[in-house]
């Protein structure tokens, strides 16, 4: 179903082109460039200055000329009531006469004794003459002075193809093939913002007359990139919607929602109520929800997912809610038992440890819709987990999975409503391409009462000292603490804090206190009871490992120390951090690290100064690049020529906007052949 010119274009050959002799199409192949577009879609990584100069040996009166030399003197004087420069300009076989008039700053802005080039017509008088030459630093690209220059394209080379026969190539293909490459974004899209034609754009960007022609190319090209993706993310949706809708029908029941509100003992922030209005209202016109929902740490996501999971079970739809860790998993678990049980709503867990015969036990109740809402960790993937009317899924810290993870438990619910909660609030631009098939909604208010939460970095001994006196009059008001470590045992190689050793060492320091430790490794029973034991306060200090990164809720603590803090990424150190502050005491979170490293001092000095995790997030990205956060596949970043994902977050917004609008007045058809193609697909 395409056009007529991309059938052309299906056969067509690169050996078609005179120049692309078979040594050098394997050394094309090796730079990725199997078909035209390949090879008209292969930007220049610089451009060189192709303008043909003139000697002045060889100069002629009249004649425009380019010239390379060197100015060897330069003065300013007045004429007749005007500012004469005068310089002379030597190449190396003659001199000749630049004049300015009335731009005495010339004087100080052109540079003595280093190469420049010079444009303008040749006059002669007593002798050779340029007046108001146009004049470029021609080592330095960006100053160089519009109209007087021409490009040519720098390419990225393999084998024994060299530049100057890639740049032939690429033009013969140009001039033989342009017209294939027809307009394959829409018109108003084009026009609203300002973009220059697909055709022009592909010429500007090998063959520049001036590289602010270069500038737009781009600019169009990455709207182009930004567009086609969102078409892809965003028809998959279209389609999904409209085999879906209208297959579930609820009754709204909100009796059994209200009381649990009643009894929360806090009142929804309207963060939180708009988030639960906004999936309500969906909900009941059919809409299939698939939302992420981001809030910072603490923001609380997870009661609004709790509200909603009830919701549907007072509705008759059976809810899921997955978390990434046992530990987690199990509080969930704890918060909301005795109050959903109080309602009559029956609510299980299923973790890897659950034993053999309660999980058979499970699947019964669950296949037969005995259970109204499961908790658990990756074990809800397993094929035996089969529902009887699964309503809604929600993934609860979602960056801890993967995508075919989250694909696989909704195939679970044939209504798959989905809703993803993450606290690692990532950048506007990734959220829109990484998530963009889900809409976004942003808890961006914490819960009153709050405090800030003080942040410090400790570099020395002495510094430390004061921290261990600081935490013990803490303990003394009542308060608790983490302390964490990179590692848990003790490793050769890395000269780093273990929770085990720094378990040693602060039972040691803190002789009147209670000290215990919890890492990945102990057994799960074991890790349920500290647990318990820390949140009703028997333990003062609790020395663990990263098991306590995500999600865990103990208001009553207050600090967190983190031990070789240089060790964690700043998306781990906030969601860390975000382990206190949730109650109603002032907390403190301490970063231990004498680390000289530039990248981690940086880091450190990036949390001290921002409690804003969506802050935090566009500094991560800034020092690292986006697909090591998300991991190339995943991403599909690697796949943009142009497009930089956390620097043009102005076109994807555009761009995701107008797909959106287009696809909802098409209902998912893409009506013109021509438009969106993204060609490295067709052939
Ligand atoms: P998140 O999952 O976003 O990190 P939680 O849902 O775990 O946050 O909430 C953190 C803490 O704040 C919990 O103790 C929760 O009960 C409490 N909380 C949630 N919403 C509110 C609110 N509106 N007012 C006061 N406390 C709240
Ligand atoms: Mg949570």
């Amino acid at each position: 179903m395409y056009s007529k010119i991309y059938d052309s274009l299906e056969s067509f050959d690169l050996s078609k082109l005179k120049r692309s002799k078979k040594t050098k199409l394997a050394a094309l192949k090796k730079l990725g460039i199997n078909t035209l577009y390949d090879l008209v879609y292969f930007f220049p990584r610089n451009y060189e200055n192709n303008a043909k100069l003139t000697k002045i040996s060889n100069i002629k009166n009249e004649e425009n000329v380019i010239l390379e030399g060197k100015i060897t003197n330069i003065t300013s004087s007045f004429f007749s009531r005007r500012n004469v420069s005068r310089a002379v300009f030597n190449d190396g076989t003659g001199i000749i006469e630049l004049l300015w008039f009335n731009m005495p700053y010339i004087k100080n802005s052109i540079p003595l004794d280093k190469t420049i080039r010079i444009s303008g017509k040749v006059k002669k008088s007593r002798y050779f003459q340029i007046i108001n030459p146009s004049y470029t630093k021609f080592i330095e690209e960006k100053q160089v002075k519009e109209n007087i220059e021409k490009f040519n394209g720098i390419y990225s080379l393999s084998g024994s193809l060299k530049q100057k026969q890639l740049q032939e190539i690429i033009e013969e293909a140009l001039k033989k093939y342009l017209f294939l490459f027809e307009e394959n974004l829409p018109r108003d899209y084009i026009v609203k913002n300002k973009l220059v034609s697909r055709m022009d754009a592909i010429i500007s960007i090998h063959f520049p007359k001036k590289l602010s022609d270069v500038e737009n190319a781009k600019r169009r090209f990455k709207f182009e990139e930004a567009l086609i993706l969102e078409m892809k993310i965003l028809k998959n949706r279209f389609n999904e919607n409209l085999k879906n809708s209208n297959m579930y029908f609820l009754e709204d029941n909100k009796k059994l929602v209200k009381k649990y509100i009643s009894n929360l003992g806090f009142e929804l922030t309207k963060s939180q109520k708009k988030v639960i209005t906004d999936i309500y209202s969906e909900l009941n016109k059919g809409k299939i929800i698939n939302r992420l929902i981001q809030g910072d740490v603490g923001s609380g996501k997870t009661v609004v997912a709790l509200i909603l999971l009830l919701y549907m079970a007072e509705n008759n739809y059976q809810g899921v809610i997955m978390a990434p860790t046992e530990i987690l998993a199990r509080q969930h678990y704890l918060d909301v038992v005795k109050e959903f049980e109080k309602l009559d709503i029956n609510v299980e867990i299923l973790v890897g440890s659950t034993k053999a015969k309660k999980k058979i036990e499970i699947y019964e109740k669950l296949i037969s819709g005995k259970i109204d809402i499961l908790i658990g960790t990756h074990t809800l993937l397993e094929d035996n987990v089969q529902f009887k009317k699964l309503g809604l899924i929600v993934i609860d810290e979602q960056h801890k999975f993967g995508v075919e993870q989250r694909n696989k438990i909704r195939d679970k619910g044939i209504y798959s409503n989905l809703i993803v909660m993450s606290a690692t609030p990532i950048p506007r631009s990734l959220a829109l391409t990484v998530y963009g098939d889900l809409d976004v909604s942003i808890i961006d208010q914490m819960p009153l009462g709050r405090k800030k939460i003080t942040t410090r970095w400790i570099k020395n001994d002495d510094e430390l000292n004061k921290m261990y006196k600081f935490i013990d009059e803490k303990i003394q008001e009542g308060r608790q603490c983490y302390i964490v470590s990179p590692l848990i045992e003790k490793s050769e190689k890395l000269n780093l804090s273990s929770a085990i050793e720094s378990f040693e060492l602060y039972k040691k320091i803190f002789k009147n206190r209670t000290v215990d430790l919890i890492h990945g490794k102990m057994k799960n029973k074991e890790k349920d009871e500290i647990m318990e034991n820390f949140k009703e306060g028997r333990i003062d200090i609790l020395i663990s490992t990263t098991v306590v990164e995500v999600g865990v809720n103990v208001p009553n603590s207050s600090i967190i120390v983190i031990l070789s803090a240089e060790r964690f990424g700043l998306s781990s150190l906030h969601q860390l951090r975000g382990r206190v502050g949730r109650g109603e005491y002032k907390s403190y979170c301490f970063l231990v690290s004498n680390s000289e490293l530039e990248v981690s001092q940086k880091r450190l000095t990036i949390l001290e100064n921002n409690i804003d995790g969506f802050k935090i997030a566009e500094e991560d990205l800034k020092l690292r690049n986006s697909g090591e956060i998300f991991g190339n596949k995943q991403s599909g970043f690697s796949e943009f020529k142009l497009l930089d994902i956390s620097n043009n977050i102005e076109e994807i917004t555009i761009a995701k906007e107008y797909a959106y609008s287009y696809l909802e007045k098409t209902k998912g058809e893409v009506v013109d052949n021509n438009l969106f193609i993204d060609v490295s697909c067709v052939f």
